[in-house]
């Protein structure tokens, strides 16, 4: 019987159980649906990086005498549509664990029953997927280090190979253009698609046993840059872990551990679907906040005063992605230094990231903003400029994010008259001041 594999996001078709359970089935429709309730929200970066991946998707398919099939609209009813198109009896995903992906696969999965066509889901964007890690008790873990001991005994199925053979259908009608969206000018993207993420991941071997040592450091480009591709699962965390099992380096364990955050918080995000929005400790919804206004307008354009923070922030706007250091201190900037609440934040971060993610971010955010699980303590509150000495010692990331100061005796705290000559402005607020302002608001709700 004919079936369809919908796409979302694993963009690829090595390590894909999904895909190999379409192909059992008979001829496979390939199909994307450009959804606009994900595809509105997001911004240029995004869009652009997502186009990519799916150009590289459907590059890859036509290898194999395939297309991907793109509509644009609702999948409630664009896939059922594109079901009776073909004559599918089974409709193949990897599980999405997201509180819109489930609740819209609970809404498809019942257009499709309608029409007696059944909604398979096998696999998920993780090692092991959200909610099968629980304590004794079986609930949600809610500090890092219990969890990921018990996921790593959890274990995980090995790796899959890309289907061999198959034979594949098309969409006749109906489909949309793969899209084209505008770059902004000066955008550079890293390269999307599963041969790069391969690429890549190959490339990272190479050097993961410094990982440990250099990966707090901006200014060296010594993390993997994994995090898009891991987002639109052009590569899936199972490879990368089987890879990563055959080394004995502490850099490997190390970067085995970040996978494991991920994980962590997708799990967190699985158990309380509220904590995208809401605080996940709610004492913190009592603490009062400012209202963003032009520092906050400052803050998401990189003009702050604070050259580690508007480094980052420029290099978001610049290249969809940031340094994982320098995210936390952006972040517990916003939260304490601007008293501006966490998810206007996570907001900006979400348009603009190629790499945004709603369960690493909403909880990245909430560790940074000390509401989230297993969080930062409010009162550890990040010195922007002590930060910026401490990891970009050279100051070079400054000064490439910030050419302006290029010239600046200390790019991480310029004189007053290096600012005036260089047209950067002056500190929006006084650190110590706001430090101490944080730690007040903190007090009275706890
Ligand atoms: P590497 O250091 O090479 O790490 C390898 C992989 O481990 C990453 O690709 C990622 O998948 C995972 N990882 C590493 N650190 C974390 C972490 N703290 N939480 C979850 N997973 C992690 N990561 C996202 O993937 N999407 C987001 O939307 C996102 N938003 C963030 C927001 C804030 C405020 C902060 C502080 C962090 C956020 N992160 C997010 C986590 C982290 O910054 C990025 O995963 C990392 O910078 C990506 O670069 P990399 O692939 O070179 O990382």
């Amino acid at each position: 019987t004919p079936a369809v594999m919908w796409f979302r996001r694993d963009l690829r078709l090595s390590d894909n159980p999904a895909l190999l359970e379409a192909v059992a089935d008979g001829p496979v429709l390939a199909l994307f649906v450009l959804d606009p309730a994900l595809w509105r929200p997001a911004g240029p970066s995004r869009r652009a990086y997502l186009a990519a991946s799916l150009r590289g998707l459907d590059r890859d398919l036509r290898r194999r005498g395939s297309r991907l099939s793109v509509v644009r609209g609702d999948p409630v009813r664009r896939v059922p549509l594109a079901a009776r198109a073909v004559g599918a009896g089974r409709v193949h995903v990897s599980a999405d664990f997201g509180p819109y992906g489930s609740r819209r696969d609970a809404a498809v999965e019942r257009a499709l029953t309608e029409r007696g066509v059944e909604l398979v889901r096998t696999g998920s964007p993780y090692a092991v997927a959200p909610g099968r890690v629980t304590t004794g008790a079986g609930a949600a873990y809610q500090v890092f280090t219990p969890f990921s001991r018990a996921w790593a005994d959890h274990g995980w199925r090995g790796p899959v190979d890309a289907p061999r053979g198959g034979s594949w259908l098309e969409l006749d009608e109906g489909t949309a253009d793969l899209p084209e969206p505008a770059l902004p000018a000066r955008l550079e993207l890293p390269e999307a698609g599963e041969a790069a993420a391969g690429r890549r991941w190959r490339e990272l071997l190479e050097t993961v046993a410094a990982y440990d040592e250099e990966r707090d450091r901006p200014d060296l480009d010594a993390t993997s840059r994994m995090s898009a591709h891991l987002r639109w699962g052009e590569i899936h965390p199972r490879t990368m872990l089987a890879d990563l099992a055959r080394l004995r380096s502490t850099g490997a364990a190390a970067y085995r551990t970040e996978l494991a955050w991920r994980e962590f918080f997708a799990d967190v995000l699985w158990a309380r679907p509220e904590t995208a929005r809401e605080y996940l400790r709610p004492a913190f919804a009592r603490m009062r906040y400012d209202e963003p206004g032009a520092r906050f307008d400052a803050w998401r354009e990189g003009r702050t005063g604070f050259p580690l923070v508007d480094a980052g922030m420029r290099q978001l706007r610049a290249t969809g992605w940031m340094h994982n250091r320098v995210r936390m201190v952006v972040a517990s900037f916003l939260v304490k230094d601007l008293h501006v609440e966490w998810r206007h934040g996570a907001r900006h971060f979400l348009r603009w990231l190629v790499d945004g993610d709603l369960a690493s971010n909403q909880q990245n955010w909430q560790w940074a903003a000390g509401s989230g699980v297993d969080a930062a303590p409010y009162f550890r509150i990040f010195n922007p400029t002590a930060q910026g000495r401490r990891f970009d010692p050279a100051g070079d990331y400054v000064r490439r994010w910030v050419p302006e100061l290029a010239a600046a005796a200390d790019p991480h705290d310029p004189s007053p008259a290096d600012r005036a000559a260089a047209g950067y402005p002056e500190a929006v607020v006084d650190h110590a001041t706001e430090r101490r302002e944080a730690l007040a608001r903190w007090e009275e709700i706890r």
